[in-house]
């Protein structure tokens, strides 16, 4: 199979070892440009969510080098992603386009066709190369998340931003081309130990909790690369969303059906009692968390038209009155300029910065 899907951040790292292990030609669409947007937003519905758009361009990108298999993943309510994969199916085809699509299930629930999924993908393999290629994606994927956590801490306290995007950048490529996991865990140890070793500035950054939908926070092309710019302003970035994570309790304790209960839902309780999709109620959670925990403002991205967020971002304005902390929201979608969204930013900073400045005069006042 020549096989493809769509970008979400570092993702295609872990993905292209986890189907090159089990003997496909991989296929990585280009980097999402002003091109993959296009193409998504002229063939895909104008009121689709914006991931719906640039997974479509990216699926385009790779059909266009060849690919013949593409894979999705599948989801179920209460808001759109779980129709995704199949009105991107329906799309590609009345273009013209022949493959195949395989969609991932959430396994709870869908046990059957996660399994024939499993086993088309595994193709001549046994089902321990399947263990062993995803046990490698994993190692990789959790490597990914590790050092971008390193990099949201460091980034603002080192002095040579750009020797900082190198070293990120080059340990990227290092970690997609580590054969085994034990490359990967020397690759890794390697990068966070030159992270560490970087000059620092002498300040301390203000934090801010970075929350909202998923797509938008793990995707730096579709959040006009968010986390880089607050990093390079001097501000430290917490997000509430790690894809490793995300797949350790939604897929596998989901799938053992063990008990589990996130911080953020018990604290969005009291204002939102009910899932309402995507993350939701996580954005209400994390931004209690972020007043509760003294952080100095908090960033909320969302899809324009995503409904789950904007639920939660009435909620999240009248506790941010409340408690007096600086917050911005983002909604974002194809018409997203860089220049109006660099300004914002820099405002907010500024907010911040004098937050910050009242915030230890108070202190120093006693
Ligand atoms: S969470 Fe928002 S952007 Fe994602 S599918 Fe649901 S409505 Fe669309």
């Amino acid at each position: 199979m020549k096989i493809s899907f769509p970008h979400l951040g570092y993702c295609s790292i872990p993905l292209r070892s986890l189907f090159a292990d089990l003997g496909h030609e991989v296929i990585v669409p280009p980097p999402i440009t002003r091109k993959t947007i296009s193409l998504g937003t002229r063939h895909g519905p104008e009121f689709a969510c914006y991931p719906l758009k640039l997974g479509l361009g990216n699926f385009i990108e790779a059909l266009e080098l060849g690919a013949d298999t593409l894979v999705m993943g599948g989801g179920i309510g209460p808001c759109r992603f779980g129709y995704y994969a199949q009105v991107q199916r329906d799309i590609l085809q009345s273009l013209g386009y022949k493959f195949k699509m395989l969609v991932v299930e959430p396994p709870l629930g869908h046990a059957r066709q996660v399994l024939a999924v499993a086993r088309e993908l595994k193709g001549g393999k046994s089902w321990l190369d399947l263990m062993r290629a995803g046990q490698l994606a994993l190692a990789k994927l959790r490597a990914c998340d590790e050092l971008h956590r390193a990099s949201l801490k460091q980034r603002p306290r080192v002095q040579d931003k750009p020797a900082f995007s190198r070293l990120y950048q080059q340990t990227l490529e290092e970690l997609d081309a580590a054969p085994g996991i034990r490359a990967v865990n020397i690759v890794r140890d390697k990068a966070l130990a030159a992270m560490e070793a970087m000059p620092l500035l002498d300040r301390i950054p203000p934090k801010v909790a970075l929350v909202g939908e998923v797509y938008l926070i793990a995707e730096p092309a579709a959040n006009l690369r968010i986390e880089e710019k607050l990093g390079n302003m001097g501000v430290e970035v917490c997000r509430h969303v790690w894809i490793s994570e995300w797949l350790r309790v939604n897929i596998f304790l989901d799938f053992l059906r063990l008990h589990r209960q996130e911080k953020a839902e018990k604290l969005a309780r009291p204002y939102l009692q009910c899932f309402v999709g995507g993350h939701g109620q996580h954005s209400v959670g994390e931004t209690r968390k972020a007043i509760r925990d003294g952080f100095d403002g908090v960033i909320h991205v969302y899809p324009f038209t995503c409904t789950p967020e904007i639920v939660a971002r009435g909620i999240m304005q009248k506790l941010a009155a409340q408690e007096r902390m600086p917050l911005a929201c983002f909604s974002m979608d194809e018409h997203s300029g860089e220049a109006g969204f660099q300004t914002r930013l820099e405002a907010f900073v500024d907010i911040l910065g004098h937050r910050v400045k009242r915030v230890k005069e108070m202190i120093e006042l006693g």
